[in-house]
């Protein structure tokens, strides 16, 4: 950005922003004091730390700590149990207790070691197999115990009902198995005195009682709600009192006894911190969102009643602070939405002067949703208000995958294949670009203006499908180098 450019920003700060200083930060249960929240951003400045992708899978290095700390126990474990037969246990004892304790949302080991919740859930399964491995092991190299058997059993029942297309296509069945499920391994745990399991049992009851507080606390304040159908396959739900803290990008539980008491689903928050109603949009995909969109009809404008729980949802990298000055906002078809709420914030913040240097804001989708009239790059070029000021802030890059045969869609959109060969940042903001972002191009460009900007490091945060988010991770990692890191926060909408 140029000086003017700059200088014209800093014309319209209204209030001295200064960092980890928003009160409502992270308050999920409680408002943290400042201090925490900084030692919390220095521990995510080195434990979000990513090591170079191999086979397109990198770890952080507070996963890698935790994955170390693993082994270190099981080895000190069993060195203090040697010449016991049962110390082949130890394994599937403490792979069992990490794996719960990754059940654990916005627990001390996602913050140690920066991950989302979501990766939390990758680590569950891991260790979730290793523990039933770790068990088959155990079971081999020791004698008949009918409490041995019952806790293999469960195990086993565990893993079974959580295999990925039950999981996928069924998650109410899925769910509910998987309820039952963890009380017979609970049973088992206990039968058999598995000791060390114990402890993330008590972690995590720890949680789920606060848990039931906040949902208590939550069902005693029904909230008001609206719920619209925007398109045929997409409603947005209006909060309309507002008493949520929360932060861009974090996401909210959301109960609606007309459709059912027993279900809560999660759906990242569109507005940023600070605006009076909280808007989420929900896009159909099984039962539930589909009897949303039928209410939505029937409601006709009325309001109705939804229970609450959260915010949720943690960012692995520390945006609270003036650590990044660069950002990539990445979002793939609806994972626009937690995207838009970090880049109003960031925008607000800019206004209070946060030194930010630029946003890149990337949204790709495929033909069928630019055609609806909601998320469309107009409406989300007026959801973010940009001041024309801002706009020089914003960098926006509107993708289009679209088979490049279908001539009419292409009639209606900015056609910029010249350009296809490479992508330059300089094209016109705003338009849309008939082709799938090249990601690795992106991330290259906007490292090297980093590096001219003598800036050390890019804050990137996407949501979308799985194999965007892979392929962000992957050529983050590979881009990055000692001059310039990027580093990545990832949300996904399927667990
Ligand atoms: C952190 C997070 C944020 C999300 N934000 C949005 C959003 O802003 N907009 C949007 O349209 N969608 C969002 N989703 C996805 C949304 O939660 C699911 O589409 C919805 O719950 C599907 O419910 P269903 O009964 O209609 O479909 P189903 O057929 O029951 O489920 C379809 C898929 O959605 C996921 N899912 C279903 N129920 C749950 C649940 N209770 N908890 C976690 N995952 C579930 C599962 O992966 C399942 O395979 C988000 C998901 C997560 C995990």
């Amino acid at each position: 950005m140029t000086t003017e450019e700059n200088q014209d920003l800093e014309s319209i700060v209204t209030k001295q922003w200064l960092s980890y200083s928003e009160e409502e930060y992270f308050a999920t249960y409680i408002a943290l004091p400042r201090f925490i929240k900084v030692f919390r951003g220095k521990f995510q400045q080195i434990f979000n730390r990513r090591t170079y992708a191999i086979f397109n899978f990198s770890m952080s290095i507070g996963e890698i700590i935790v994955f170390l700390g693993a082994l270190a126990g099981l080895g000190v474990n069993m060195g203090l149990s040697y010449g016991n037969k049962n110390n082949s246990g130890s394994a599937a004892g403490i792979n069992l207790l990490v794996c719960i304790v990754f059940t654990v949302k916005n627990s001390i080991l996602t913050f140690l070691c920066g991950l989302s919740y979501e990766r939390g859930i990758f680590w569950h399964k891991v260790f979730g197999w290793l523990a039933v491995l770790g068990g088959v092991l155990h079971f081999l190299s020791t004698d008949y115990q009918w409490d041995g058997w019952f806790m293999l059993g469960s195990l086993f029942g565990m893993l079974g009902v959580s295999l990925w297309p039950i999981r996928y296509f069924l998650y109410e069945i899925f769910i509910r198995l998987h309820w039952i499920g963890f009380i017979v391994v609970i049973v088992g745990i206990i039968l058999h005195g598995v000791d060390i399991a114990i402890y993330g049992l008590g972690y995590w009851g720890l949680d789920f009682l606060i848990k039931q507080a906040v949902i208590y606390r939550h069902l005693k304040n029904a909230h008001q709600i609206k719920i619209e159908k925007v398109t045929s396959d997409m409603a947005k739900i209006t909060i309309l009192d507002n008493k949520i803290n929360y932060q861009g990008g974090q996401y909210l539980c959301i109960c609606i006894p007309k459709l059912s008491y027993f279900q809560w689903h999660p759906f990242s928050i569109q507005s940023s911190f600070g605006e009076k109603k909280i808007e989420i949009f929900i896009k159909k995909s099984g039962n539930w969102t589909r009897d949303l969109l039928v209410l939505a009809e029937k409601l006709n404008g009325e309001q109705t009643k939804a229970y609450l729980c959260g915010p949720y949802g943690f960012p692995s990298i520390d945006i609270a602070s003036d650590y990044y000055k660069t950002f990539v906002l990445i979002g793939g078809g609806i994972g626009i939405t937690p995207i838009i709420s970090v880049c109003k914030q960031l925008l607000e913040e800019r206004t209070k002067g946060r030194p930010i240097t630029k946003i890149y804001l990337i949204w790709t989708t495929r033909s069928k949703e630019r055609h609806e009239d909601l998320l469309s790059e107009q409406y989300i070029e007026s959801i973010l208000s940009l001041e024309d000021k801002q706009k020089n802030l914003v960098e926006r890059f509107y993708h289009l995958s679209t088979s490049s045969n279908n001539k009419k869609e292409q009639n209606n959109v900015n056609d910029t294949s010249e350009n296809q060969t490479e992508v330059k940042l300089n094209t016109e903001d705003g338009k849309f670009i008939l082709q799938r972002p090249d990601i690795k191009q992106y991330l290259k460009t906007i490292q090297e203006i980093a590096k001219q900007n003598d800036e050390s490091r890019v804050g990137v945060m996407v949501c979308g499908p799985s194999a965007l988010i892979r392929s962000v991770q992957e050529k983050s990692s590979s881009v990055s180098n000692s001059k310039v890191r990027l580093d990545v926060h990832e949300e996904v909408f399927a667990l």
